[in-house]
């Protein structure tokens, strides 16, 4: 997808990401969010209200961050929670005992812990299929599938499901259609114009951006979903900070710089790494700032792992520092052992999110890992202060 924004009054993504909500809470001039750290709001009389009631329900920081990845995806309306766990939870919700939802099998470990011990005790039957495989994904459908759960390209294997084709395949109104677009943000794609009905964000990664807050993001493509998901937020009350909504605001500002130096990088990365004799498979879809790759034993991916100065080995993504993550241990160890190792994610599979960091540091930080020679060690990598 390119930079075009279109319902946006026309501007570019990265315009919008500065400028597609303005606040209209003060008159003061301030560029930058306010923050309304507040729980309650006063009425102005008996059965009136400023619009604001009690911060579950909404509050004037969270509504600004909710609009502006609303605005992003081009939903209808968002809703942001106190991370992206607590928006599928909450989103789970919509659904009742006996409904079947088809979900994509290399899903986040944490979905796919919520689906197998929450949402299957409460009566929801979770199929999961290869759902880049249409003829696979039409076998599983049925007249009782309320939804189809899409993540796209998936983690860590970074298999790819056309959205759009997805959609033509189902044929009841009744069966939603959810992507969580996490990976790719509405930078690179924008499954509500292709024919999503409800998008999920992890606002943690690339919304936010700078691995210092946590957040979730429902965005509904019709008023009836954005209606149903807000009497369920405010229920549940899971709902997003004012302080982290402004952080979420903030980060989104550079979002799309972020994101074009992160894709840039990765590319030049994934195609470096194709070259080193360590290295077996690298799984990098050609778009987005996530790759995966193989190595050739169990020892090589602890010596990264341990070895890498600039990068960190951590869990998460999509933030600004790049961080080197184990997915058999770390965002997949409750996904049973047979299941990870027949997808893929063994001892030996390393996940790289790419940040704004140089390239050329960064594959100077993976070459001194996985070289036992010390000559090349962190010396060569920092400048001393
Ligand atoms: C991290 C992540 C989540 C969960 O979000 P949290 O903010 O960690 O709760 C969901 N989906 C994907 C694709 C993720 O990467």
């Amino acid at each position: 997808m390119n930079g075009d924004m279109k319902g946006i009054y026309g501007m570019k993504i990265e315009t919008a990401c500065l400028h597609a909500v303005r606040d209209h809470t003060t008159n003061t001039g301030a560029v930058a969010l306010p923050i309304y750290q507040s729980a309650t709001f006063a009425h102005p009389g008996v059965g009136k209200s400023t619009g604001y009631d009690y911060s579950r329900s909404q509050n004037p920081t969270r509504e600004h961050c909710e609009k502006m990845v609303a605005a992003l995806e081009g939903g209808c309306g968002g809703l942001g929670f106190s991370s992206g766990m607590a928006a599928i939870a909450c989103l789970m919700d919509l659904f009742s005992p006996g409904d079947e939802i088809v979900a994509t099998a290399d899903l986040y470990g944490g979905t796919i812990r919520l689906f197998n011990h929450i949402s299957a005790k409460n009566g929801l039957v979770i199929k999961y299929a290869d759902t880049s495989d249409l003829t696979t994904l039409e076998g599983v459908l049925t007249e009782k599938t309320r939804a189809v759960f899409i993540e796209t390209p998936t983690n860590p294997m970074m298999g790819l499901t056309d959205i759009a084709a997805v959609k033509r395949l189902l044929k009841s109104p009744d069966t939603l259609l959810i992507a969580d677009n996490t990976f790719l943000t509405p930078i690179l794609s924008r499954p509500i114009a292709l024919g999503a009905d409800i998008v999920v964000h992890s606002g943690t990664k690339y919304l936010a951006g700078h691995n210092d807050t946590l957040a979730g993001f429902l965005v509904a493509a019709a008023p009836e979903q954005e209606d149903k998901l807000r009497f369920l937020q405010k229920t549940s009350g899971a709902v997003l900070s004012p302080f982290d909504s402004f952080l979420v605001v903030r980060g989104i500002k550079t979002l799309a710089l972020r994101m074009a130096h992160s894709c840039k990088s990765a590319a030049v990365i994934a195609a470096w790494l194709q070259t080193q004799p360590w290295v077996t498979r690298v799984y990098y879809p050609g778009m987005g700032a996530m790759l995966s790759f193989t190595v050739t034993s169990e020892e090589t991916a602890k010596q990264l792992l341990e070895g890498v100065e600039i990068i960190q080995y951590a869990e998460s993504l999509g933030g600004v520092e790049s961080l080197l993550t184990y997915p058999f241990t770390q965002t997949h160890a409750d996904v049973p052992v047979a299941e990870r190792i027949a997808r893929g994610i063994d001892e030996r599979l390393l996940r790289l999110s790419v940040g704004i960091e140089d390239a050329q540091d960064l594959i100077a930080d993976l070459a001194c890992a996985a070289d036992s020679d010390t000559a090349c060690r962190k010396e060569n990598l920092y400048v001393q202060l």
